[in-house]
């Protein structure tokens, strides 16, 4: 008889193989009913774990490609002009070139507003003002004014509105991003952390709702930046990538604690229009949401640097959107003209399993949520107009 070459490198490799998995613990490892398999193990049959014959990547290096082929539709320009309600032009609104440069390409993505939320106030706010003013793009920037939460005590709140009244005289809009230094890390002159729902702020908020401007608050951080990283957190690539957006509980509020203060705040002050940045980090959780905007008509949200939550679930999120079109207001973030398409995709296509442009925001892949031309233009221009007067209201498509 005679044996191939083929045959014996092939039982060559089976021995070998074999030889590992009795190196490892022959058929594996087994488990009772709600353990989990040791480290380096996985569950190939129920109960049963084993080892990959071969050493794993890393999280960080294993890069699949996909194989699925299925229609897909890039959008480069959003189908109906978009207000970014949540810019962070920083200075590129502080000198006439650079604002041209972003207008420029602010025009091939179909952004006509980019509402500046860098929490600015007197000289730089009124700096902004001027360049835009004085350029020909005055109907492309709106600003929004900050509010300074040092030294909140006697006098403060005084100081907080007249300050905010000269920064509506310059031109703001609206007040925000309040940054989510407010619960988080912002302490009043005794030591003590400043709450989101501290009395002390209720005269700037009653001011907001007498002006007429909305108040874009961001709140925490991602549910999952509060809880141990350890092989179970969603984020752990990116909190191990940025250790420092982690909070852990010994030093720092929990996640909600901050929202119930939050809450509270909304509550108190029906009269006043607040936007809920990157949708009060309740996209992983739109029912959580929808509970809010039933109980509190004054609130709104914006969909910045949430788009993994809501592309991950296609289905629940057109539904959301549909029940809540006249509370979504579309917003960027941080200023990448090359993100932006990946928010027109996920809104207005039904295109299945494509990628995220952060990998360690999201390991998961993303699909089109599919949603109609009217509720597409509540949510890229007729939602954040009606809630800001001081908007270009002019020339918006029917
Ligand atoms: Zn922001």
């Amino acid at each position: 008889m005679r044996i191939s070459r083929h045959f014996v490198t092939a039982l060559v490799a089976f021995s070998l193989g074999a030889a590992v998995v009795a190196q490892r613990g022959g058929q594996g490892t087994s488990i009772k009913p709600g353990e989990e398999c040791p480290p380096g193990m996985t569950e190939i049959r129920p109960g049963n774990c084993q080892a990959p014959m071969l050493p794993p990547p890393s999280i960080v290096d294993y890069r699949p490609r996909s194989t699925l082929v299925t229609p897909a539709h890039l959008v480069p320009r959003a189908k109906f002009p978009a207000i970014d309600f949540h810019g962070h032009p920083g200075s590129r609104i502080m000198s006439p070139d650079a604002l041209a440069t972003m207008i420029g390409e602010l025009d091939k993505l179909n952004v006509r507003v980019m509402v500046s939320a860098d929490d600015s106030s007197g000289d730089r706010l009124q700096q902004a003002e001027k360049t835009i003013g004085s350029s020909p793009y005055k109907d492309r920037v709106r600003v929004l004014a900050g509010i300074d939460f040092r030294g909140v005590g006697p006098g403060w709140a005084d100081k907080a509105v007249q300050q905010l009244e000269a920064d509506v005289k310059a031109g703001a809009v609206g007040v925000g991003e309040l940054s989510k230094g407010l619960g988080l890390s912002i302490t009043k002159p005794d030591g003590t952390r400043l709450r989101i729902d501290d009395p002390a702020l209720d005269p700037v908020w009653d001011a907001c709702a007498r002006l007429n401007l909305p108040v874009f608050i961001h709140t925490a951080d991602p549910q999952e930046f509060f809880e141990p990283i350890d092989n179970h957190n969603e984020r752990w690539l990116e909190l191990a990538l940025f250790p420092g957006r982690r909070y852990p509980s010994d030093r720092f509020p929990s996640f909600d604690e901050l929202m119930t203060e939050r809450d509270n705040l909304f509550k108190r002050h029906p009269r006043t229009k607040f936007v809920a940045a990157h949708m009060g980090w309740h996209a992983n959780d739109l029912a959580r949401l929808g509970k809010m905007f039933d109980e509190m008509p004054n609130v709104s949200a914006e969909l910045g640097a949430v788009l993994y939550d809501i592309g991950r679930q296609p289905r629940v999120a057109h539904d959301f959107f549909m029940k809540y079109q006249d509370r979504i207001l579309f917003g960027k973030d941080a200023y990448e003209p090359s993100e932006y398409p990946y928010y027109w995709r996920v809104l207005e296509t039904k295109d299945d399993y494509f990628d995220y442009y952060r990998n360690y925001h999201a390991f998961w892949k993303l699909y089109g949520i599919d949603l109609p031309d009217p509720v597409l233009k509540k949510v890229y221009f007729a939602n954040a107009l009606r809630l800001t007067p001081g908007l270009p209201q002019g020339g918006w498509p029917q």
